[in-house]
């Protein structure tokens, strides 16, 4: 079947009153750069939706990219047809043609933008499912719940048949809610961070601590794939990658073997922070999620974000283990995150890191050692690339070595 175009409802962002046009132009902007490798797409919008004109590129693959666009409701494969009965008859009948098998059953709805036109909406319905009903063998009208909704669009213009909507990642347009830096480890967690964040609209930099000889390259690798990962909701991520061998080296002489976590954490997230400042973002995202481990108790949230009054976002905050890894599974980054290569903090972990840190505690400690040089080293050896897809993620790290 010939499917030529592409239909694109909008979500939440329809009912946002004056901001809905600059919401429509990031969208349409953030589709562009996902689909950019389709060059011959053309694409035209108005207040209620978008449509793609497909110029012979493939529908299924274009689908399967759409599918992780935020700010998009649903979507159709269509096929556009004149509008006059002959036309649509036609069409209507190569729409349903292989997409049935005995016993099926379909429903005509038509919507009719186009008042002039010679039937009106029951009559097409009507009209067209006669028709439907009379050139096929095995197929039922079923009004209620349909195997097959052929939706007939008809303006004066050109006229819509579509039989199928795909939902979309629903949520908010990236970058349409400002900007924010994910601290990306190599664990399960903090890409489903950035997936939650990037699904309410904010465009997110990733900034990941990493401490050879210590951390293999392969560590370093699967960060930068999963950024690539996430570059798939966004059209691109941005990674800083930050040397963090030195400063924690100088943690683990000279802080108490159960405070080296929450110093460390401490000091990432000031380096963080210093990152977030010069990229003119305005909060910070981790994968934290209440209670999970020695770091992520009340008590240290408490002592490692005294650091910053940054808003500190973690948008994992009331989900189990269990359904993160669920939905790390769905967003694709599962398979990533379980490659066996340890990160800077597994390495370091104390074997007994204190539950409940007094934030007087470490400061106290901390307040024995200068670590302002260390976090300008790191700041200054920070590197950073943008990655467009996970291909490219393994290209960049081909290139870097
Ligand atoms: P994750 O699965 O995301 O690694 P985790 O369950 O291992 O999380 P922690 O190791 O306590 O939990 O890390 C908590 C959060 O701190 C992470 O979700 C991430 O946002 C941040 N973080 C930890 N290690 C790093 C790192 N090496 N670079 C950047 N951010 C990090
Ligand atoms: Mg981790």
């Amino acid at each position: 079947m010939n499917y030529d175009h592409i239909l694109i409802r909008f979500g939440e962002i329809s009912t946002k009153g004056k901001n809905r046009r600059s919401f429509i132009e990031r969208l349409k902007q953030n589709i562009r750069l996902v689909l950019k490798d389709y060059k011959k797409v053309k694409y035209f919008s108005n207040r209620d939706r978008m449509t793609i004109t497909l110029n012979g590129e493939n529908p299924e693959e274009i689908c399967s990219l759409l599918k992780n666009i935020f700010g998009i409701q649903s979507f159709s494969l269509a096929i556009k047809c004149e509008s006059t009965l002959d036309e649509i008859k036609k069409t209507a009948l190569t729409a349903i043609e292989g997409k049935y098998k005995p016993g099926s059953t379909f429903k005509v709805a038509t919507k009719r933008a186009y008042k002039q036109f010679e039937l009106n909406t029951n009559e097409m319905n009507a009209e067209i499912g006669g028709h439907i009903l009379k050139n096929t063998e095995g197929l039922t009208v079923d009004v209620k719940n349909p195997d097959i909704p052929l939706r007939i669009e008809i303006r004066e213009e050109a006229t819509f048949l579509t039989i199928r909507d795909e939902k979309g990642a629903g949520g908010l347009p990236v970058g349409s809610a400002g900007k924010a830096m994910l601290m990306l480890s190599g664990g399960f967690d903090s890409p489903v961070a950035g997936f939650y964040a990037m699904k309410r609209g904010l465009s997110v930099e990733a900034v990941h601590f990493f401490s050879p000889p210590y951390t293999s390259e392969r560590a370093k690798q699967k960060v930068i794939d999963l950024a690539g990962c996430l570059a798939r909701f966004g059209g691109s991520m941005t990674l800083h990658i930050v040397p963090f061998t030195k400063t924690q080296e100088l943690i683990q002489k000279q802080i108490p073997e159960n405070y080296t976590m929450t110093a460390t954490r401490r000091l990432m997230l000031q380096i963080a922070d210093r990152i977030r400042e010069e990229r003119n973002a305005l909060a910070i995202i981790t994968g934290e999620s209440l209670g999970q481990v020695a770091s992520q108790t009340l008590e240290s949230m408490y002592a490692i974000n005294a650091v910053t009054a940054t808003p500190i976002l973690r948008p994992l905050i009331g989900m189990d283990k269990t359904e993160i890894i669920e939905k790390s599974k769905e967003i694709g980054t599962y398979e990533t995150s379980i490659q066996p290569f340890e990160d800077c903090c597994t390495i370091f972990t104390p074997p007994s890191p204190k539950t409940r840190p007094k934030k007087e505690k470490i400061e106290h400690f901390e307040s024995f050692v200068d670590f302002e040089p260390l976090i300008e080293e790191a700041a200054a050896g920070i590197e950073t690339i943008t990655i467009y897809s996970e291909q490219e993620a393994h290209d960049k790290f081909a290139e870097l070595f």
